[in-house]
């Protein structure tokens, strides 16, 4: 503890400028430890310093524990942000901060690893009286216990890594002569993902919603929620837009969840900010699915409704142990939702894309935050996540707030490789959307291929700039890929 003078953030993209603008409002000096094999010149333009992680894909740098304490050491750092993803949740990180004497903005390495493992996260909530989904979560790993537990439970099940995250290592299992095989092809993924093979059963459950809770914990026992992001609208049980408040519940459903949600934290004596994610049937009953010991992807829905910012809160919390607000200071006004922003190509297969940016323009205007990692000339390779931007809109109530939505992804533009712009603006002007219908079988039930005749008086418009704009940012080279491009996205 103590004031916070210098932040090393070993993280890349959007995250990572999001930590470093908090740094600047709070006068603390910024440092990037970075990928050499990563485009971060727009990244660093945000920092103070920077310090090489070496080069190399995530596993050699961003990933790379010793290597972060070092850059942290070199850089004389005195508090380290691990952003999301990487190595945030790895409890081996919090400890080697500990050790050097680094300040993590984060929980304690026993609370990350008590929830690293969904099975012992599960155990652990059934003590405390927070409903799981009916399943087994037990050590044994034998074929005979795992299918024997199975048709206990009943089909259809989902096999899950518990070490997982991200949505991989799972599988749907219809009916028991499946069960060999998905149980062998989890195993394997999860070995290679995460290093440990060990699976759980959950009871599948068909068309639920998923809802999560902000908390902050102080680690001495108070836990504050600040409310909750419906993460619904999933694809390969990936999110893909979120928001708060959830459309269609009663205050009562969520304050049951809050209460749910603070016991479970306050189990594991929670420091700092986290999120506690529930699967909610279409009956309303709902269940715990899993811990996230860091700051989420979608943090920025429930910064909108509180009017808070939640990055500067760690920090604080960090530099004085004391909470930033008092539950009764935390209300929901409004309503906020994020989509996210993707270089990847909706007409086949979701893949990921690569390229140069060739010409870039973010919607503003009221109401409207974007949360960007790359400009006009940046390189999108293939060895870190395709994610380009997260467009969060606010306004006082959903109807609007779609409507704003809509809007401000007309006036996204990004040339020179696919994105899913046009394809987010389907999703989230769909009648069902609008009507708050979301579960997170939505993308599967609704059809968004289908064209958007509006959107070609844009691109005409959009040309005419674009063309001239890109010539002068990438020079004459790249053009003829833009322009090969554009038949694409002009459909
Ligand atoms: P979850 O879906 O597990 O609840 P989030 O929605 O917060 O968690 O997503 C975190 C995941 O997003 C990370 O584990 C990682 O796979 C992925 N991710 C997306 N963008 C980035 C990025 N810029 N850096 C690292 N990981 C990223
Ligand atoms: P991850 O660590 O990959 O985020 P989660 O356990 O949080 O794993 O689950 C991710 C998503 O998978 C959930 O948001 C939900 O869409 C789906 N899912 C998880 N468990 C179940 C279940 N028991 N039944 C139906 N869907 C589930
Ligand atoms: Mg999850």
């Amino acid at each position: 503890m103590g004031e916070v003078r210098k932040l090393l953030v070993p993280n890349r993209g959007e995250i990572a400028i999001r930590i470093a603008r908090c740094c600047r409002e709070m006068g603390i000096e910024s440092v990037l430890a970075f990928s050499e094999s990563d485009d971060v010149r727009f990244v660093r333009r945000f920092f103070d310093d920077a310090v090489s992680l070496g080069s190399g894909d995530a596993r050699d740098t961003y990933l790379n524990v010793a290597r972060v304490i070092d850059a942290a050491r070199t850089a004389g750092a005195d508090a380290l942000h691990p952003g999301y993803g990487f190595l945030s949740e790895r409890a081996e990180l919090s400890a080697a901060c500990e050790d050097a004497g680094i300040t993590f903005i984060g929980p304690r390495p026993q609370s990350i690893s008590a929830m690293g493992s969904k099975a012992e996260s599960r155990r652990l909530m059934q003590r405390l009286g927070v409903p799981v989904v009916p399943g087994y979560d037990g050590e044994e790993q034998s074929f005979e216990i795992l299918s024997a537990e199975a048709m206990r439970i009943g089909f259809p099940l989902l096999v899950k890594a518990s070490a997982g995250g991200g949505g991989k290592g799972m599988k749907i299992v219809r009916a028991a002569g499946e069960l060999q095989a998905a149980i062998d092809s989890a195993q394997r993924e999860a070995l290679k993902a995460f290093g440990d093979a060990r699976l759980l059963l959950e009871r599948y459950i068909e068309e639920p919603r998923h809802v999560e809770f902000q908390v902050f914990g102080d680690g001495r026992g108070e836990v504050l929620h600040l409310f909750e992001r419906d993460c619904s609208i999933q694809r390969r049980h990936q999110k893909v837009v979120e928001e708060s408040p959830a459309p269609r519940y009663s205050d009562e459903l969520r304050q049951r969840m809050a209460k749910a949600a603070i016991a479970a934290a306050q189990g594991v004596d929670y420091r700092n900010a986290g999120t506690v994610e529930f699967i909610v049937t279409p009956e309303g009953e709902f269940y715990f699915l899993e811990m996230n010991t860091r700051l989420q992807v979608e943090h920025p829905v429930t910064e909108q409704v509180l009017g808070i910012d939640l990055v500067r809160a760690q920090i604080q919390l960090a530099e004085r142990g004391a909470m930033p607000w008092t539950q009764d200071q935390l209300q929901q006004r409004g309503h906020a939702i994020e989509v996210r922003v993707y270089a990847e190509d909706p007409d086949d297969r979701f893949l990921p894309q690569t390229g140069t940016i060739a010409f870039y323009s973010e919607p503003s205007g009221p109401g409207v935050r974007v949360d960007g990692g790359v400009m006009q000339g940046s390189e999108i390779g293939v060895k870190f996540d395709p994610m380009l931007a997260k467009l969060v809109c606010f306004a006082p109530s959903r109807e609007h707030c779609i409507d704003r939505l809509d809007r401000a992804l007309r006036d996204y533009v990004i040339l020179g490789t696919k994105t899913n712009v046009s394809w987010l603006r389907r999703v989230v002007t769909h009648p069902a959307f609008r009507e708050g219908l979301v579960s997170t079988k939505f993308l599967d039930e609704h059809s968004m291929h289908a064209p958007m005749p509006e959107i070609v008086p844009l691109i005409a418009g959009v040309l005419a700039t674009s063309k001239r704009e890109s010539e002068r940012a990438v020079g004459e080279a790249r053009l003829p890929s833009v322009w090969d491009e554009l038949g694409a996205w002009g459909r």
